[in-house]
């Protein structure tokens, strides 16, 4: 797959690599449409107002990136988190001139710390959790917060695979379908993330069952990540990734740039 639109440089809080450094691992891998997409968390991982994102750390990245791989193509985007809690900052960071792709995240509980520091106990705690999450992400549905939808089912990455509560997103299907409908309807894209396969969950971020929602429901628009915050992850999973895709019915994948939809047919860039 020669697509990879969710990664991230030094410029994110997490991440500690040159962008360059991240665009040499995707060429030996044979990806040739790219787009950093850096954390702008408007709530931090603790749930703290953080209004530090840099532009113009991101574009020294992409001057020495683009400078040393010009057969790439390398497009600016960012991972903008917590929007909706957070509006008027959002809209400040969304005014930034030349910005060509915006994924929508979220990554804190209710209580406002990441998924990454909750710990999580028994079915009920997470079953009510995860209707706040879906509920969220529905109203951000509506927006212009973004382009992409990231990650969806986040969450469960900790809840079943990291503390091991059974627990699933079945029981919020027409939620799911509600915010898929939203999606198709306002022409915004859904991300299918790879990294599910890194971490050992077998399956995207979302599963496929939640594809084959999204495409039953008219959705068309699909970009595709690996959520890599290292060289050695830029390829993970991508392929797989790509294959369930095309299973679910897919036919394209989308690029974007300023923020348009660019969509390229998926054979032309397996
Ligand atoms: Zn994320
Ligand atoms: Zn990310």
């Amino acid at each position: 797959m020669k697509v990879n639109y969710h990664f991230h440089s030094r410029v994110s809080f997490d991440a500690e690599y040159p962008l360059a450094e991240m665009c040499r691992a995707a060429r030996e891998a044979g990806q040739r449409h790219l787009c950093v997409t850096d954390h702008c968390d408007l709530l931090d991982e603790y749930g703290k107002p953080d209004d530090g994102f840099d532009w113009s750390r991101v574009d020294e990245e992409l001057r020495q990136a683009r400078a040393m791989f010009p057969d790439l193509e390398i497009r600016r985007g960012v991972e903008l988190g917590q929007a909706l809690l957070r509006p008027e900052s959002a809209e400040r960071v969304l005014r930034e001139p030349g910005i060509d792709f915006v994924l929508g995240s979220m990554h804190n509980t209710p209580a406002g710390l990441d998924y990454y520091w909750t710990k999580f106990t028994d079915r009920r705690q997470c079953l009510e959790i995860l209707e706040q999450y879906l509920n969220y992400l529905l109203q951000l549905s509506g927006t212009d917060f973004f382009d992409s939808l990231a990650h969806l089912t986040y969450p469960i990455r900790y809840m079943r695979f990291r503390d091991g509560v059974e627990v699933d997103f079945h029981p919020f299907d027409d939620l799911i379908l509600e915010i898929l409908r939203t999606l198709a309807e306002r022409g915004k894209a859904l991300e299918v993330n790879a990294s599910g396969y890194r971490q050992g969950l077998g399956e995207p971020l979302p599963p496929a069952y939640i594809l084959r929602m999204y495409r039953e429901a008219g959705g068309e628009l699909v970009t595709i990540g690996t959520d890599a915050h290292e060289p050695g992850h830029m390829a993970d999973g991508l392929d797989r990734a790509a294959a369930l895709i095309g299973a679910c019915g897919f036919r394209y994948i989308t690029l974007y740039e300023k923020r348009n939809p660019k969509p390229i047919k998926l054979e032309d860039v397996l």
